[in-house]
């Protein structure tokens, strides 16, 4: 089986060549480790992980690495303020960001490496782009990369290299006030910055005096060293790295290395919320335990954030966690009913049937696991899948059919990384009190008095609670 996605570079849908002898290489810029992991940054990572799943699920032999930076202007300037050593202050963060992970169901990639250990590979890296004239020494001993040397830059993001302006000619004939004054050209960026008081001591030695590698440098010499110098199949990232990121990895790893770093870029778009860009001062900067506080379980946040296309931007609302919350829900009874009708019971599903095993096929839901395989359709998936559910094909089933969609739906839940019938997918539940006002309500609407149900629900709604109906009972969802 084969899986297909939109490649950046060629903007196109391609297919992803399965190696021969070696493992599909599969590289991911991961977390800065400053603070928690928002809910933006989960959404790229778990549609990655999305990937990861399918292309198992597809006969691929995946080598994932998702890197940690860790020595960045931020983790140190933190620190630094907390007065902790760099690696134990970004240990705490790391060590959330798993849990976060955890929760949230994500497999834990191959090999994830820290910029801190890959210190000496980044200034090998700096020394063999100085050799090749691709970088130089300024005066107070920061290197830049010459971006006028390497030809090829910014072909991912098709960007002339007469469109980045030069110091020189700087268009509006005014003085460049960057701060890296020493640079030849204000395109050309730092691969290693000079020792300066703020950083503490988060400095090591170079050939060119005390410092610290840019940002840019520490993928490049991590892809180098876990992939053994190959051309990677392919590299992911959110959107916002497409420029400059990911064009200086590519300039600093094909001029340092001469070999082609990647043949595939997968790009996720970005997560607003509620409209607007997520952003501290705006207070809509949200993060799994935020969620949690709000009884949303991590399996709602989950299914939120991968359900719609990648390639377009998410809008987040709370309304969409909760209708999440009531997707699970009709999974699960969906799943309850087919177990049901072989004498089996839900804690049995997850044991035997959400497998990483690969199906030669899909049955009934034949046009879910397309879905994913062309693009990662995941709204197209789960569209297929609620298309069974209210087609109740149940009675008309046989056992062995019905063992069969049992296996192909864990397939598929597995491929989308959903759980089901476990903690992670229960919302928490409703106070006493809230319950007694729901029954209440029920009962009302039963006998037909809408205004009393009516003015229940509003009372509801103050305790911080909404109600909706099922065929045959409520749930209650915090608001
Ligand atoms: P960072 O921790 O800032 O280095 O980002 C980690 C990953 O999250 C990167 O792939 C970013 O592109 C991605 N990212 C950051 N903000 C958002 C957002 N609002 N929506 C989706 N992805 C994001
Ligand atoms: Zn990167």
């Amino acid at each position: 089986m084969s899986v297909k996605l939109y490649d950046t570079f060629s903007r196109s849908i391609k297919e992803l060549s399965k190696p021969n002898g070696r493992p599909f290489y599969y590289y991911c810029c991961g977390p800065t480790v400053y603070g928690p992991a928002h809910i933006g940054n989960f959404r790229t990572f778990l549609i990655q992980d999305v990937l990861s799943r399918v292309l198992e699920l597809a006969g691929y032999e995946v080598k994932h690495v998702r890197n940690i930076t860790d020595v960045d202007d931020k983790t140190i300037a933190r620190s630094q303020e907390k007065n902790q050593a760099l690696a134990d202050f970004t240990q705490e963060w790391i060590e959330k960001f798993h849990s976060d992970c955890h929760a949230l169901n994500m497999k834990p990639p191959s090999h994830e490496p820290k910029a801190l250990d890959y210190i000496s590979e980044q200034i090998d890296l700096i020394e063999a782009l100085i050799k090749k004239e691709h970088a130089y020494v300024g005066k107070d001993g920061s290197v830049y990369f010459r971006v006028q040397s390497c030809n090829a830059y910014g072909k991912l993001n098709r960007i002339n290299q007469s469109e980045l302006k030069t110091q020189a000619s700087n268009s509006a004939g005014q003085a460049n006030l960057a701060d890296e004054y020493d640079r030849e050209s204000i395109s050309d960026f730092a691969l290693w910055k000079a020792r300066k008081p703020e950083d503490g001591s988060n400095y090591w030695n170079s050939p060119w005096g005390e410092g610290r590698p840019g940002w840019h440098l520490e993928c490049s010499a991590m892809i180098h060293s876990s992939f053994h110098g190959e051309t990677i199949d392919l590299h992911g990232g959110g959107i916002d790295l497409c420029f400059p990121h990911h064009e200086n990895e590519i300039a600093q790893s094909e001029c340092a290395y001469s070999t082609p770093l990647c043949t595939h870029w997968f790009h996720s778009a970005h997560l607003k919320v509620e409209g607007e860009k997520m952003s501290k001062s705006l207070g809509n900067l949200f993060t799994l335990k935020d969620i949690q506080e709000k009884g949303i379980s991590p399996m709602a946040l989950r299914y939120t954030l991968i359900s719609s296309s990648y390639r377009q931007p998410l809008n987040f609302t709370f309304e969409g966690l909760v209708a999440s919350q009531t997707a699970l829900t009709k999974i699960e009874r969906f799943i309850e009913a087919l177990l049901q009708k072989i004498n089996l019971d839900s804690g049995n599903f997850n044991k035997r049937f959400i497998k990483p095993n690969t199906l030669n096929h899909f049955g009934l839901l034949e046009k879910a696991w397309d879905a994913l395989c062309n693009n990662l359709n995941t709204a197209a998936c789960l569209g297929n899948i609620f298309g069974l559910i209210g087609s109740n094909p149940t009675s008309k089933l046989s056992d062995a059919e019905i063992e069969d969609l049992l296996k192909s739906i864990g397939s598929l839940l597995y491929a989308l990384g959903i759980q089901v019938f476990n903690d992670q997918t229960k919302a928490l539940s409703a106070p006493q009190s809230v319950i007694e006002l729901a029954k209440q309500r029920w009962d009302a609407k039963q006998n037909k008095d809408y205004a009393k149900a009516d003015a229940l629900r509003v009372e509801i709604q103050a305790e911080g609670w909404d109600i909706k109906d099922t065929p045959t009972h409520f749930e209650l969802f915090p608001l």
